[in-house]
């Protein structure tokens, strides 16, 4: 068993699609039900969470698979009378006792919850209470707590996103609350260190010899990224220096077997903040750290100040880096709108490469994203059954599409609103710190570019599938050329994209861009370029989340022929005049090749092609002669 796990880790830590892999490895996390999150109210009354301290004791070793302390809550009653409450807790945790006011009160711990009975406070009361638990956490079904082996010893560590809090700790499971600020006091054998959120304050060593980590966290935190990692960690740190003069301290607590590849990689990351940094709005937890702690898993989490990494490449650092801004300073307010986590750093993945790499680098990153994404016709962005966590984690809709809906946000509004908008986004004091929706980002966006994206959004985020675009273009004369653009769509939620393309014109040695509006399915463009254009490319900068084909027509010399009748019936036919024929193809608008034929010495007159197979539709002809291709689009209706 234990050889397996890490042979597999070994293999997810080398594939490169890092943030696809921690899809992927959340996803495995539950096949299941996850009951935790239909939860619309636990029991007892509502309060607000204000400040959490959890003094756990956590031996890394899987033999003993056991953790032990208490966590004590300050709250404050939402309702007056309030006098019953309740924190989420697995029933396989053993709770010893729950003290209030110095002297152990009652309680009830089930249906993973202990439900706490304190006297009648007002509304707005404080109150503060410790629970005293321990038990085998690993056995919680949604795997918020694991055990395993890195080369150099044994690991323990926590990954809660998305239900998973409650298989650990005493805590208030939920998108709606963030824990104000937090202490962890983590007391771990000798030689090992824990990994967590905030300021390392001090490490006491107890008589034992055992060593007390006391980790100390002043910022809003959501449930689910609170984390601790213990092993015997080899430290490094350094101070990254920000543009504007400031700095971030930076903290890798990594195995000692990746020591030689982390001292390489791990200054990648400077360009990364440096870049985020100026693009997004400061660095959201500057006063304290960022840093990686590793653990015995594929893929990352970006559990608040300090993410935990499977690996250190490129990629995926970048993923948890970009998490620090969309995922924790902000965070999804459902995990309907988990996009606005994951597409985002999805997409920061695709910035760093663009701020600290190059154009070719960025653009390969979107390219192998809109593979992943075209490569099925459905699926919406916005995650509409939140029950199974592994299709919430869908790398193809949540992380890639979620990407590419943003890169193609960004050409709609141009760079300057975009930008814009995102840095109003992350410093609106409605949410910032706290939690967002979709339509929190959209309005952001809309103010900074005066658009309204209400047709946008629901195109892209709430409904399925993507534009279908055949482009066919011909010159109509040296310096003109005529552009016959159609649209259809890969599901029908939605009829139409309204869609603004580029187009970039090559010949005589120049080269243009130009963009054309579609707002039709069906349109045709006659345009100047002022000079003779030999080819024609569609998209070359991949703004689109579209699947496009690019057809050159005959520009005179195949006009020769006709393809008719149109729309046609059975069958459709070619007329030729004095010319040679080679091949004939029949096309889908993907420009997949449905049926090809070879034709013998068709000089003149006419060839009929059998379309009874076909099911009603548009398609494209295709001829060839020598290197000549003529490509005519028609109809097929009835049978
Ligand atoms: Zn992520």
């Amino acid at each position: 068993m234990r050889k397996l796990a890490f042979l597999a880790f070994i293999i997810l830590a080398s594939m490169t699609r890092a943030q696809v892999m921690e899809a992927i490895v959340k996803g495995e996390k539950a096949s299941f039900i996850a009951k935790k999150n239909f939860k619309s109210k636990r029991s007892g009354q509502a309060y607000d969470i204000v400040y959490q301290k959890l003094k756990l004791n956590i031996d890394p070793n899987p033999a003993f698979r056991n953790i032990y302390g208490s966590v004590y809550s300050e709250l404050v009653a939402l309702e007056d009378e309030f006098s019953l409450f309740a924190f989420d807790l697995d029933s396989r945790m053993t709770v010893d006792s729950v003290v209030y006011s110095d002297s152990s009160i009652s309680f009830i711990h089930a249906n993973d919850e202990v439900l706490i009975d304190v006297p009648s406070q007002a509304q707005g009361s404080k109150i503060d209470v410790e629970v005293f638990y321990k038990g085998d956490p690993s056995q919680n079904e949604q795997k918020g707590f694991s055990y395993d082996y890195q080369l150099a010893g044994p690991i323990a560590w926590s990954l809660s996103q998305p239900y998973g809090a409650y298989g650990w700790w005493p805590c208030k499971q939920q998108l709606e609350d963030k824990i104000d600020s937090i202490d962890l006091e983590i007391t771990i054998p000798k030689n090992n260190k824990a990994a967590s959120l905030g300021l390392l304050h001090r490490v006491d060593t107890l008589a034992d010899s055992s060593l007390v980590f006391h980790w100390k966290h002043r910022y809003p935190v959501a449930t689910y990224l609170v984390a601790v990692a213990v092993s015997n960690y080899y430290e490094e740190s350094h101070y990254i220096h920000l543009s504007d003069g400031d700095s971030v301290f930076h903290l890798d607590y990594i195995y000692p077997s990746y020591k030689s590849q982390a001292d390489i990689l791990r200054w990648e990351i400077d360009g990364m903040m440096r870049g985020f940094d100026s693009l997004f709005g400061h660095y959201p937890f500057r006063e304290e750290k960022y840093g990686h702690a590793m653990f015995a898993r594929g893929g990352g989490m970006e559990h608040q100040t300090m993410s935990f990494m499977g690996s250190l490449d490129f990629d995926l650092m970048a993923h948890e880096l970009g998490h620090q801004w969309f995922g924790d300073k902000i965070t999804c307010k459902n995990w309907q709108d988990l996009w606005l986590n994951e597409g985002w750093a999805t997409y920061t993945n695709a910035l760093a490469r663009e701020l600290v790499k190059d154009d070719s680098t960025f653009l390969a990153f979107i390219s192998n994203a809109l593979s992943d994404v075209l490569d099925e016709d459905d699926g919406s962005v916005f995650a509409y059954d939140t029950s199974i966590v592994r299709s919430l984690f869908s790398g193809r809709l949540r992380y890639y599409k979620g990407s590419l809906v943003l890169h193609q946000l960004r050409w709609e509004v141009g760079d300057d609103a975009f930008f814009e908008g995102t840095r109003n986004y992350m410093a609106n004091a409605e949410y910032c710190y706290g939690f967002a929706e979709t339509i929190d980002f959209q309005e952001a966006i809309e103010e900074a570019s005066g658009k309204d994206l209400d047709g946008f959004f629901d195109r892209y985020i709430y409904k399925e599938g993507f534009p279908i675009v055949l482009s066919n273009w011909n010159r109509v004369t040296n310096k003109r050329i005529k552009l016959d653009i159609s649209q259809e769509t890969s599901h029908p939620s939605v009829s139409f994209f309204p869609l603004k393309i580029e187009y970039q014109a090559l010949g005589e040695g120049r080269d243009t861009f130009f963009v054309v509006d579609l707002s039709d399915s069906e349109q045709e463009f006659d345009i100047d370029l002022g000079f003779k254009v030999t080819e024609l490319r569609y998209d070359p900068r991949m703004w689109l989340l579209a699947r496009g084909n690019i057809f050159e027509k005959s520009h005179s010399d195949l006009s020769n022929i006709n393809v008719f009748p149109n729309p046609s019936g059975q069958s459709i036919s070619l007329l030729v005049q004095e010319k040679k024929i080679d091949s004939i193809e029949l096309l889908d608008l993907q420009g997949r090749v449905i049926q090809s034929m070879k034709v013998t010495e068709l000089k003149s007159g006419q060839t009929n092609v059998d379309l009874s197979g076909l099911a009603n539709g548009i398609y494209l002809l295709r001829a060839y002669s020598g290197n000549e291709t003529l490509v005519s689009k028609f109809m097929k209706r009835g049978q």
